[in-house]
This record gives structure tokens, sequence and C-alpha cells, in this order.
């Protein structure tokens, strides 16, 4: 799966951020399309170009409140002499078999009613008295149809063309015509349409199943109180919700405790839910980096093609990363770092556009900006590292915020952007325009 003997020798041993990123895009494939009920299709890529069964409207009906009549009945009239015509009958929406309408006659159609056979327009209730025998008034009326029934008369102020106020079968779109294109995201309006013209389903490609754990025997469950040494589990928290704003069907799993058997176990239960895996923590160098051990034990264990491969980046944060796949079925799995900000950048940058990927969607990246910087002193940045600050985004000027800490969750919660500092740079002073990846 890695792309590991065929990436280009650096120097230092180091991995490009680029080069990480295309190593798990030209792995991860497109999920295969499945068929969905319309609401859990919503979000989701259309695979199939959708063609109109039957024209939209099916028929000719009323856009207004009114009187369906004939041209020549009311043709001339006005406030003066108005056109007075026999009131034959009611016809409103779902009227499956409509009256009838004459020389002379006029029914009375509630908007989306079908146009009744023998009348040629509509005329609107606010230009007649609404079969009330009111007699003529002047200017606009404001008026709704008499609410007894529809015999008598009613008075009509104003001549129309022949189907006025009539929205002509097929006017939104005719059988045979493209609904939607294969390749379509379903947004509430294409939802509509699909609705509209009366399926029930669609193929797609279904949300991506994303499996979030985090690793660290000294992780609290948020709610519960801390003992000496601990922390609140947050990653499992970011991860899950990022992986849910990118499209996903996010598990979280509580946290697992520092043991290589017990991550073992707990990732092979999750195996069965997962198109994707991403865990935190556990990826550096350190005693108890529980990922890193448990993987490549179970990489080595697994058929050929199967294992993760850990790597340093020439990046900050988030140097340590692993990816490969795991189990029969060659999951994907992402490992990454354990700070938070860590965590989160890595997520922005990999998991985002892999999860995107899996969903078949062809944009799979966050939106950049170019910004003036805004700060009072030069920004630093290590060489040979691509750089990834926390940043307030706003008015095409980039502010920082916290430092390049990564433990600085509360710095993060302010930001809407990351600001990129690339590998060559070591100082940018405030003014210079940089690049920024919005979060949206
Ligand atoms: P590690 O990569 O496991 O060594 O973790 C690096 C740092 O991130 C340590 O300070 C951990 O306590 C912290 N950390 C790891 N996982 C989490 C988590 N899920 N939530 C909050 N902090 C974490
Ligand atoms: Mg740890």
């Amino acid at each position: 799966m890695s792309s590991a003997a065929t990436r280009p020798a650096a120097p230092d041993d180091l991995w490009s951020v680029d080069e990480h990123l295309e190593d798990i895009l030209s792995a991860v494939r497109p999920l295969e399309p499945i068929e969905l009920q319309l609401l859990d299709a919503q979000g989701c890529v259309l695979v199939e170009d959708v063609m109109v069964p039957v024209s939209l409207p099916p028929f000719d009906n009323s856009s207004m409140d009114g009187y369906a009549v004939r041209v020549a009945d009311i043709a001339g009239a006005g406030e003066e002499f108005p056109a007075v015509l026999e009131v034959v009958g009611d016809v409103a929406a779902g009227a499956a078999d409509p009256v009838r309408v004459g020389p002379g006659q006029a029914a009375r159609i509630m908007t989306g009613a079908p146009l009744p056979p023998g009348a040629e327009t509509v005329v609107p209730v606010e230009w007649t008295d609404g079969g009330l025998g009111e007699g003529p008034v002047s200017g606009m009326r404001s008026r709704s149809l008499a609410p007894q029934g529809a015999e008598g008369h009613v008075h009509v102020y104003r001549s129309a063309a022949a189907r006025a106020h009539v929205r002509a079968r097929g006017s939104d779109v005719k059988a045979g015509d493209l609904a939607l294109e294969a390749g379509t995201v379903l947004g509430p309006p294409q939802l509509a349409l699909l609705a509209a013209i009366g399926r029930g389903t669609v193929r797609v490609r279904p949300r991506p199943r994303v499996v979030v754990l985090s690793t660290g025997s000294e992780l609290v469950q948020p709610g519960e109180e801390l003992g000496p040494g601990q922390i609140h589990d947050s990653n499992s928290f970011a991860l899950t919700a990022a992986a849910r704003d990118a499209g996903a069907i996010a598990y979280r799993v509580g946290a697992v405790a520092d043991d290589a058997e017990t991550l073992r176990s707990t990732i092979e239960d999750q195996l069965i839910r997962a198109d994707l895996l991403v865990t935190t923590g556990g990826v550096s160098v350190g005693a108890y980096d529980v990922v890193k051990e448990a993987l490549s034990y179970a990489g080595d264990a697994d058929e050929a093609g199967s294992g993760v491969e850990f790597r340093r980046l020439a990046m900050q944060p988030g140097k340590p990363q692993g990816f490969g796949s795991i189990g029969p079925d060659h999951i994907p799995l992402l490992a990454l770092p354990g700070n938070p900000v860590s965590s989160y950048v890595s997520f922005e940058l990999f998991v985002r556009p892999a999860i995107r990927t899996l969903s078949g969607l062809t944009d799979v990246h966050r939106p950049r900006a170019r910004a003036a910087l805004t700060a009072d002193e030069a920004l630093r940045s290590p060489r040979g590292r691509r750089q990834f600050l926390r940043g307030v985004h706003a008015d095409g000027k980039v502010t920082p915020v916290g430092g390049a800490g990564s433990h600085l969750v509360a710095a993060l919660a302010r930001a809407n952007a990351l600001i990129v500092v690339p590998e060559d740079v070591e100082s940018v002073e405030p003014g210079t325009e940089v690049e920024v990846v919005l979060l949206g």
C-alpha cells in the first residue's frame, strides 16, 4: 500500500508533507456505490445520471387562488363594466376530475389545482369581488375567496391573456431531461428535485465510516475527575467532530491505555465498522509509544501488503506520522501524533482529504487564500520544516493566535485558519503576504 520504495530520497530521511499526502491519496479509493433512501443520501456523491420520468409540473395548474375562465368572457372587463360570470364549482389542489367551464362560466380555483377543461386562463381573486357581489372596488384589493360554496356569480374587473397565472405542464423539467448528473453532491435542493420527480432512492457513494481511537494511559473522559498526572481526552472529540464535518459517519472509541495487546484487540474489534481508522498518540520514539508497537506487530502478522509504516515528516507540528492498512480488508489507517494541535493539523492536512476521496469527491482539499500577516513581530519558523501556525483570518489579513506550541488548545479554538510557512522560510515579517488554509 505504501509507496515508500518509490519516493524520492530525502537527505535527512524526512518525508515532505506533499509526499506523505500523495502516498495516502494514491492508496485510498472511493467506496463502492450503494442505493440509499433520499435522506440517507444527503451530502453523498451521486453515481448515476438521473433522468426525469414525467414532466414537472405533470399538468397545467394555477399559480394563484382565483377563477378559471374563458378569455373571451372577460375581454374588455374593467372597474366600471365588470364581467359577470356564473360560478359552476370549485377546483381544489388534488382535484382528479375538475368541473368543465363553459361560455359565461367560471370555476373557483386554488393554487396548484389543475386548470379545468374549457378554461383558458386564471384571474386572481384580487381582480374580482370574490363571488360576494360587492360590486367594483378601486385599486388593488386584498381579497380572499369566499369561504362558502361557489354557487352564484363572480364579478371580474380586469381582462387576462390566455394562460395567465397558469404553470404549464413541463415548464420546470420535461420527461427525458437530465435531472442530475453523476458526480453531483446531494444537498437539500438536489434532494428536493429527486423527490419532486418521484425518486425514492438513489445510487450514491456512501458516507465513509471513520473510527477514531485515542491512546494514552493518562487520558480521562471529560466529565470525570482528574487524578494526579491525568488529563482529559480531547483528541478523540476533536477528530470525531472533524470527521463528521468532512462528511463521514464517525465513531469515537474511548481512550485506549498504552498497552499494545489492548490496542490491537480494540482495533480488531473496530474493523467491522470502519472504512478508515484514525489513531492519536503513541507514534513518537518514547518508551510507551503504543501505536507504533502494536501496529508494527499487526503489520508483520498480516498477509502481504497490509501494515502500517511510521515516518517522520518535514513538518511542524505533526512530525511523527503513521500510514498503512490493517486487517484482511486492508482498511486504511492513519496514526496521528498525540499533541492536540498536532493531531488536529494532521487531520486537516491528511485525514480530511482521505475521507473526501473515499466519499468520491474530487475537490478534497480545504480552500486556501493569500493574506497579509498582521503581527507585532516577525514569525520564526524552523528551517527545513513546513510550519502550520494557527491564525484568525478576516478581510484579507491573518493574525497568529497562540504560539507554535502543539499543546495550545485554547488558541486553536479561536483560530479559523492555518498559516503556512514554507520549508525554506525561517522568518516572516509583518505585512508579508502568506498562504493560509481556511478551516471553514
Ligand atoms: P503522545 O504522542 O502519545 O506521546 O502524546 C503527546 C502529548 O499529547 C502528551 O502530552 C499527551 O498527554 C497528549 N495527548 C495524547 N493524546 C491526547 C488526547 N487524546 N487528548 C489530549 N491530549 C493528548
Ligand atoms: Mg501517549
